[in-house]
């Protein structure tokens, strides 16, 4: 078995293992980084996995290029910071974009997927470390646009992303995945909504993600070393 697949089959095997919900739980792989070369995005799907994550239009961009009429089987997933000018490129064809982090890029998707009489499933991004370099929204600006984000009638508002602050303490961690579900548990309550999805855990700590309820994992380094 070559690297890629036997990581792929490793990953799986953790959701298995380290989650409360498997049968729930999907695999981004994410394939932002130069080394995923062509051969690389086609180990991926003979593994069965379709979903791909990218974190900037330019790249995702070069990928569509790379695969040719393949990229038609790929749900794309962007991940990162999309700038508002940007979403005019993506928005005909993207399956997610996990990364909403503000009430005018929110208003932006809204606007072209209405345009082209598509309805798309978001994420709402937040910034739970208080780190600057990590995007997402600021908690208290989330809770305030909440009314505002949920009017908007071409979003499918899933659920909720987050990143787990830099750091080695498995507890920090822990403790900011767990936040994100009570975040997501609250805003169902307060606000009657019916959020399903936690987008939680990358390669370095996505076994502790899963322990604490992510739906969705978003995977690189790993699947490629
Ligand atoms: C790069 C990236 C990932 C994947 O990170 P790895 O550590 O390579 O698994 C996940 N989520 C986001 C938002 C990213 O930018």
């Amino acid at each position: 078995m070559s690297t890629v697949t036997e990581n792929v089959q490793e990953v799986l095997a953790d959701i298995k293992k380290y989650s409360i919900y498997p049968e729930r739980v999907k695999l981004v792989a994410v394939t932002k980084y130069p080394i995923v070369t062509k051969d690389k995005l086609e180990e991926l799907m003979k593994n069965g996995i379709f979903t791909f994550g990218e974190n900037r239009v330019q790249v995702l961009e070069e990928k569509l290029e790379l695969l040719g009429e393949e990229k038609n089987k790929i749900k794309w997933n962007f991940i990162g910071n999309l700038q508002k000018n940007k979403v005019k490129y993506i928005i005909n064809f993207i399956d997610m974009i996990q990364s909403i982090n503000k009430l005018s890029l929110a208003q932006e998707i809204d606007k072209r997927a209405g345009k082209i009489g598509r309805k798309i499933d978001v994420l709402i991004e937040i910034n739970l470390s208080g780190e600057d370099s990590k995007e997402g929204y600021d908690l208290e600006e989330f809770y305030k646009d909440i009314p505002e984000l949920i009017k908007l009638e071409n979003l499918n508002i899933c659920g909720l992303m987050t990143m787990a602050p830099n750091t080695d303490d498995e507890n920090l961690i822990r403790g900011s995945f767990k936040k994100l579900r009570e975040i997501k548990e609250e805003v169902n309550n307060k606000f009657k909504n019916n959020l399903t999805e936690l987008s939680m855990g990358m390669s370095g700590d996505y076994k502790i993600a899963l322990e604490e309820g992510a739906t969705i994992i978003r995977i690189g380094s790993k699947l490629y070393e």
